[in-house]
C-alpha cells in the first residue's frame, strides 16, 4: 500500500485551514501548527474581499460571515476625488468567522509556536515550545514573518509595509460605499469600510500607520468610540514557493495583490494549486501553475507601485486626475482581482502620454530607481 506523506502545516489563518481542508477532500490527514489558543484571532485585516472568494473558489465558503455588501468606493487625493460604481462588487467579513467556518473539523494543535524547521534525512524536523514534530512535507503558511521561510532559507525580494486599524462606533453616511483617501496613489492609503452595523473599519497602510491613522481621524473629525484596534504587516514583492518538499503559501509567499494589498484571493487560489501539486506528488507543478496564472500580473504591478511611490506630488497628482477623467473607463474594465488590465489600457491610451511623459522625465532624474524598479534589485 502506497504511505500516504506526513504533512505539517504551520499556521491555522485562512490559507493554511483552506490547504487544510482541500488535502483533507483528497484523502490526506494534515496536522496545523498554530501559535494562538483560537483560530481567528486576532484579527489583522479590513476584511473586504471580492465577490470572488464566496464564488470561484473549489470548495463552498459559507456565507455567514458576510457583514455587508458594498456597491463601489469614493476616492479622495489631495483634495480632489471620484466615485466608482459596481453593484455588490465586494464584501466585507468578519474575518473571526470566516476563519473559523474554515478551521472546522481540522486537526490544530493550538498553543504551538514552530521555532525552527530543518531538514532532515527524508524530511523534515519542527522544534516548538510544545516539542518536536516530524513531517515528509511541510508548508509554511504562517503568514509574513514566516519562521519557515526564514529557517529554510527561501529567497524573496519582500518588503513589509504596516497596517493599522480601528473599530469605530459610527455609521458613514453611505452604507454600501467604501471610502479611500490616498497618501500616496495608488499604494499607500486610508480607508473607511462600513461594517453596515452602526460600526466601521478606519484604517492605514502606509511607513508611518499609527501615525497616519490618527492625523487622518482628527483631520476628518471622526469623534466616535473606538471599540478594536488592529494592526499587522502587509509583504509586497516576490518570494521563492518551493524548496525540496517544503513549500510556502499565503502571505508566507507574499501572495499579496501589490496595489491594494489585499491578499485572501491569492492565497486561497495558490492553496488550490498547492494541493493539487501535493496530490500529483510534485511541488514543482505549484509554482508552475502560480507563475502561469499570476506572476505577470503581479510583476506589472510591482513595477507600477515601484514607480508611483516613487514619484514627487506634482506627478501623483497629475495620475490621479488622469485616473478622474477616466472613471467610465475603470468602471468597465475594473476587476477587483486583477488591476494590471487598467494599467494596460491606460497606458495604451494616447490621451496618457503626456502623463506617461512626466512619469518619464521623473525617472530620467532618478536612474538608480529605474534600476531598481526594472531588475528589482533589494533596497
Ligand atoms: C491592516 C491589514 C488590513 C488588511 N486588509 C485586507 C483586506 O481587506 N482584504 C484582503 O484580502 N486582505 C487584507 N489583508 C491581508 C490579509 O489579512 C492576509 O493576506 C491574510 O490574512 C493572509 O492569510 P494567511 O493565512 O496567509 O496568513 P495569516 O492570516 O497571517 O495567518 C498566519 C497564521 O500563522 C500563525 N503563525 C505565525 N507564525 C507562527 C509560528 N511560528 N508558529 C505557529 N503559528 C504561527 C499565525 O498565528 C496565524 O494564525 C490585510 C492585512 C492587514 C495587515
Amino acid at each position: 500500500m502506497k504511505k500516504v506523506p506526513k504533512i505539517i502545516i504551520v499556521g491555522a489563518g485562512p490559507v493554511g485551514c483552506y490547504l487544510g481542508q482541500l488535502l483533507k477532500q483528497s484523502g490526506f490527514d494534515p496536522l496545523l501548527l498554530e501559535e494562538h489558543a483560537e483560530v481567528g484571532k486576532p484579527v489583522q485585516c479590513a476584511g473586504i474581499v471580492g465577490r470572488g472568494i464566496f464564488e470561484e473558489m473549489r470548495l463552498p465558503i459559507s456565507q455567514k460571515s458576510i457583514l455587508n455588501k458594498i456597491d463601489g468606493s469614493k476616492v479622495y487625493f489631495n483634495g480632489s476625488s471620484f466615485d466608482l460604481h459596481r453593484s455588490r462588487v465586494a464584501y466585507i467579513i468578519s474575518r473571526e468567522i470566516f476563519d473559523k467556518e474554515l478551521s472546522s473539523g481540522l486537526n490544530i494543535e493550538f498553543n504551538t509556536h514552530l521555532r525552527e524547521v530543518s531538514k532532515i534525512k527524508d524530511g523534515y524536523l519542527l522544534k516548538t515550545n510544545n516539542g518536536e514534530y516530524y513531517a515528509d512535507i511541510v508548508v509554511g503558511a504562517d503568514g509574513p514573518n514566516s519562521r519557515v521561510r526564514k529557517s529554510l532559507g527561501f529567497s524573496s525580494d519582500m518588503k513589509l509595509y504596516r497596517g493599522y486599524q480601528y473599530r469605530l462606533k459610527m455609521s458613514p453616511k453611505e452604507q454600501n460605499y467604501v471610502e479611500v483617501h490616498y497618501v500616496k496613489p495608488f499604494s499607500l492609503f486610508t480607508w473607511i469600510i462600513p461594517e453596515g452595523n452602526g460600526t466601521a473599519r478606519v484604517g492605514t497602510i502606509s511607513n508611518n500607520p499609527y501615525q497616519e491613522l490618527n492625523n487622518f481621524i482628527e483631520k476628518s473629525n471622526l469623534q466616535a468610540e473606538i471599540i478594536e484596534k488592529n494592526a499587522g504587516a502587509i509583504p509586497i514583492g516576490t518570494c521563492q514557493l518551493v524548496k525540496n518538499s517544503a513549500a510556502l503559501v499565503g502571505d508566507a509567499a507574499c501572495q499579496v495583490k501589490p496595489i491594494t494589498s489585499g491578499g485572501l484571493y491569492y492565497g486561497m487560489k495558490a492553496a488550490e494549486f498547492l494541493a493539487d501539486a501535493i496530490k500529483e506528488e510534485n511541488l514543482h507543478l505549484y509554482e508552475a501553475k502560480w507563475t502561469e496564472e499570476f506572476e505577470q500580473e503581479i510583476k506589472i504591478c510591482l513595477l507600477a507601485r515601484n514607480i508611483l511611490e516613487n514619484m514627487g506630488e506634482d506627478v501623483s497628482k497629475r495620475i490621479f486626475s488622469y485616473m478622474k477623467d477616466n472613471v467610465n473607463l475603470i468602471e468597465k474594465i475594473g476587476d477587483f482581482e486583477n488591476h494590471s488590465s487598467i494599467l494596460w489600457s491606460l497606458v495604451l491610451n494616447p490621451r496618457t502620454y503626456p502623463t506617461i511623459g512626466t512619469l518619464l522625465m521623473g525617472m530620467i532624474k532618478n536612474p538608480k530607481f529605474i534600476m531598481r524598479s526594472l531588475f528589482r534589485v533589494p533596497r
